[in-house]
C-alpha cells in the first residue's frame, strides 16, 4: 500500500485535469492494481473542514505514513512572506508544505508552477510565488537547495504546463516500486526517462528542419515550424514526440510550435510595467539556435541545405 497524499497551491488545476486522462497506467489503475492509497486529493478527496483538518495533522504527527506527496502549483508567500494569500485548511499552505516536507518520503512536483515557479513567478511575481526546490532555473525555491525527502531524493520535478498526464502516472508507479531510485534526475531534478531527449526526437517534421523547409501558418501539413513560427523544439527537453498527447498526437504534429513547457523559462516574457514584450516562441523568427549548433557553421548549413531541397518538402504529408 502506497500512501499519496496530493496538495495544490497557487494553480489551475491543469495538472490535475491532465492526470486525470492518464492512460499507461491510468488514475485508476494505480489504485485498483498498483496499490495506492489516496490520502487526500483536491479533486478527489472526501474530508472537508475539520476531518481535511485531522488527516493533514494526523500525516504530519506519524500517524498517517505519507509514501508520495504530490504538490501542484506554487508556494504562494504573499503578503510579506506570510502566505495568507493561499490559505488552506485552516492555516497558509506555505506552512503545510513545510511540516509535510520534513515527514513525506518522496515528494513531487507535477507541473512547471510546483517545479519552479511557472507562469505565477513572472516579474513582479505579485504572489511572491515559488517552486518547491526551484525559482526559475536558480536552486533553492521554497525548500532550499539541500532539501531532500525522508528517502534520500531531492523533489521530483515532472514540468510542463500541464505535465503530460502518463509522465505523472509512470513516475508515481516508480516512486511506488523504488524504480525512482534507479532513475537518474538531470541538474532540474526531472528525470531523464522522460526529460534527456529533446521534443523534436520523433517529430514528423524533422526532415523538413533538415532542409530548412518551413511553414508560416499554423495547422499546415506541410514545413517545419521552427523558422517563422519560433518552435522551441529544439531548444526544448521533452518526450513529448515519444509518449503522444492522449496516445495520438502532439503539438508539432498538429502544426503548432513547441513553446518550451518543460523549461524553467518559459513562457519566455517578464510581466514587469515598462518591459518590451519579448516573447521568440511565436510569430517571429527565433533568435536562439538550436540547442549545440555554432552560428557560424549553422547559417552556412542553412544555406546549402535550402539549395538542396527535394520537390518533396513542398508536399502535403499526413499528420494527426
Ligand atoms: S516542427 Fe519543431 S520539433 Fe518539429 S522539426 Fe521543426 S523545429 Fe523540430
Ligand atoms: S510540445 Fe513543447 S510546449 Fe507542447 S507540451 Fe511538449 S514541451 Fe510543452
Amino acid at each position: 500500500m502506497t500512501n499519496i497524499l496530493w496538495l495544490q497551491g497557487g494553480a489551475c488545476s491543469g495538472d490535475t485535469m491532465s492526470f486525470l486522462n492518464s492512460e499507461n497506467p491510468t488514475a485508476c489503475d494505480l489504485i485498483t492494481d498498483f496499490g495506492f492509497n489516496l490520502l487526500w486529493h483536491p479533486s478527489l478527496g472526501l474530508e472537508l473542514g475539520n476531518n481535511l483538518q485531522t488527516l493533514l495533522w494526523e500525516c504530519f504527527l506519524g500517524k498517517t505514513s505519507v509514501d508520495i506527496l504530490v504538490f501542484e502549483g506554487t508556494v504562494v508567500n504573499a503578503p510579506n512572506n506570510t502566505g495568507e494569500w493561499n490559505r488552506f485548511a485552516g492555516r497558509p499552505m506555505k506552512d503545510w508544505v513545510t511540516d509535510l516536507s520534513k515527514v513525506a518520503k518522496f515528494i513531487v512536483a507535477a507541473g512547471d508552477c510546483a517545479s519552479w515557479g511557472g507562469i505565477p513567478a513572472i516579474e513582479p511575481n505579485p504572489t511572491q510565488s515559488k517552486g518547491l526546490q526551484f525559482l526559475k532555473r536558480q536552486k533553492g525555491g521554497f525548500l532550499g537547495e539541500n532539501f531532500v525527502s525522508q528517502g534520500g531524493l531531492p523533489v521530483i520535478n515532472i514540468p510542463g504546463c500541464p505535465a503530460h498526464p502518463d509522465w505523472i502516472s509512470q513516475i508515481l508507479v516508480a516512486v511506488a516500486t523504488g524504480r525512482i531510485l534507479d532513475i537518474a534526475l538531470d541538474e532540474l531534478h526531472r528525470p531523464k526517462t522522460f526529460f534527456s531527449t529533446f521534443t523534436q526526437t520523433g517529430c514528423t517534421r524533422n526532415d523538413h528542419f533538415a532542409y530548412k523547409a518551413s511553414t508560416q501558418k499554423f495547422g499546415e501539413r506541410t514545413g517545419c515550424l521552427f523558422y517563422d513560427l519560433g518552435c522551441r523544439g529544439p531548444m526544448t527537453h521533452s518526450s513529448c514526440n515519444r509518449i503522444l498527447w492522449n496516445h495520438v498526437s502532439s503539438k508539432t504534429r498538429a502544426g503548432m510550435p513547441c513553446l518550451g513547457c518543460t523549461e524553467p523559462e518559459f513562457p519566455f516574457y517578464d510581466l514587469k510595467p515598462g518591459t518590451v514584450f519579448k516573447t521568440q516562441t511565436l510569430l517571429g523568427a527565433p533568435k536562439d539556435l538550436p540547442t549545440g549548433a555554432n552560428r557560424q557553421d549553422y547559417a552556412l548549413m542553412t544555406v546549402v541545405a535550402k539549395n538542396t531541397a527535394p520537390d518533396w518538402v513542398e508536399e502535403e504529408f499526413f499528420t494527426v
